[in-house]
């Protein structure tokens, strides 16, 4: 096994960054904040590995946090790339290629007849979110907590202990105001759901869920959920809408329609908005939101709703994203990525119970969580008992010896294409140390 790694030139790095930049980096879930300590600079990627500026090689189940399903720098991508940069980089008008990625993202995921692209899922998720308030002509959102929908101010909000609790922001600098009009719930809790309707139904805009969460950590949804959220928003004339940033084109080509659908968890009629993010980007950023042209045709210039953007539809975004999804259309990974994902959680949770270590490894397709928590998490009140301070020592432990996991107990880990059987391997070898570690602490 390797010898503790020298992170020196990641420290100066760091000690560099946090003078000019907030906490040293672009974005907190980078920051190592929920795990204790300073966060390793990247210095290049290839394939399912990673390097750090001191040259140390780790197995990477981040993936840029889920983009990077073929892998990183992968041929036919940095390809297309290359070739759509040399034809200039931006141009702020329309583009063929764009209309590309609309038609694929059009067939691949369902209900989806017109879509609009913007650059983060952030802005997706925000732009969703007007178009269902001006559509409906209703200001309420019902949100779940646990469930992340970017770092939009309206849903910026904490669930509280109750099972129904108005808009308390999370964050300073986002006015009261903002959030007054989100609901926010436990998920899987229909009971709430219904409560909420009874109580607001008729003011309900949208509801906006995660159809499989990951940013709690890996929760799959019930049957009762998902039907009950369809049911009771047909029923009161609201949107609802399935935030696919992290499962659009990672659980299925189809996205988590088609994953929950052969898991008979789908109810027949889709959602009316889908967000998606991360993977139709292929690393380069592009969001996007689409659903029924009834709906779609609001968004100016077609319609009222305003949305614009200089560097949306950016061509050399929607190059590398448009290589991606041809890759995945081609390659249709999706039985082999779940496999393979299999296999590792499999390995992980024998050598986690040989330990006695309490554990739930939570799986959908080629995301996973490993929860050191005794109980199956369900919702976002059972993943905050999980042990914060076990997972802390486990990542601490697996990148010392060379694996990079995301770096919070609530965050989904991610396997490419290029996770090959002896990576896999190499991983469990790697936890069976890790697990070995941890106990001794
Ligand atoms: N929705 C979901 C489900 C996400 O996972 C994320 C990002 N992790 C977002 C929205 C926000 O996307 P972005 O970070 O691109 O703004």
């Amino acid at each position: 096994m390797n010898p503790t790694p020298s992170w020196q030139r990641s420290r100066e790095a760091y000690q560099r960054a946090t003078r000019v930049i907030p906490g040293g980096v672009n974005s907190p879930a980078r920051a190592f904040g929920a795990v204790g300590g300073e966060p390793i600079f990247i210095a290049r990627g290839q394939g399912a590995y990673i390097w750090d500026l001191d040259g140390n090689r780790y197995i990477d189940y981040v993936g840029s946090w889920g983009p990077l399903i073929l892998g990183h720098a992968h041929p036919a991508v940095l390809a297309a790339i290359e070739e759509a940069a040399r034809l200039g980089t931006s141009f702020g008008a329309p583009t063929e290629r764009e209309t590309e990625l609309a038609e694929l993202i059009c067939q691949a995921v369902p209900g989806v007849e017109m879509v609009r692209l913007v650059n983060s899922g952030t802005e997706a998720a925000m732009s969703a979110i007007r178009l269902a308030r001006g559509f409906t002509g209703r200001d309420r959102i019902v949100k779940f907590a646990g469930c992340y929908h970017g770092h939009v101010d309206s849903l910026l909000v904490q669930a509280g202990s109750s099972a129904t609790t108005l808009g308390v922001p999370n964050s300073p600098g986002v006015p009261p105001g903002c959030t007054s009009d989100t609901i926010c719930l436990q998920y899987n809790d229909v009971t709430a759901l219904e409560e909420a309707f009874r109580q607001y139904g008729a003011t309900i805009a949208a509801v906006i869920l995660e159809p499989v969460v990951g940013n709690m950590g890996v929760v799959m949804p019930t049957r009762e959920f998902l039907h009950s959220a369809r049911d009771i928003t047909q029923r009161y004339g609201a949107l609802l809408i399935y935030d696919e940033v992290m499962t659009g084109f990672r659980l299925a080509w189809g996205g988590a329609q088609e994953f929950l659908r052969r898991q008979q968890l789908q109810p027949k009629d889709g959602p009316d908005l889908v967000i998606l993010g991360k993977i139709i980007g292929g690393g380069l950023p592009v969001g996007a939101y689409g659903g029924r042209a009834e709906i779609m045709k609001k968004v100016a210039p077609a319609g009222p709703v305003f949305q614009a953007g200089t560097l949306s539809g950016n061509p050399v975004a929607v190059a590398c994203g448009l290589a991606t999804l041809r890759e995945l259309q081609k390659l249709q990974p999706y039985n082999l990525l779940e496999q393979q994902t299999r296999r590792l959680c499999q390995g992980l949770s024998e050598l986690a119970r040989s330990c006695h270590i309490p554990h739930q490894l939570q799986q959908a397709g080629s995301m996973w969580t490993l929860f050191f928590n005794d109980q199956p998490v369900t919702d976002y009140r059972r993943a905050l008992q999980s042990d914060t301070q076990r997972f802390a020592r486990f990542f601490w432990a697996m990148l010392e010896h060379g694996v990079y996991l995301p770096c919070s107990q609530f965050e989904a880990a991610f396997v490419s294409i290029a996770h090959d059987d002896a990576i896999v391997d190499q991983t469990l070898a790697i936890a069976r140390e890790a697990f070995t570690d941890i106990l001794s602490l």
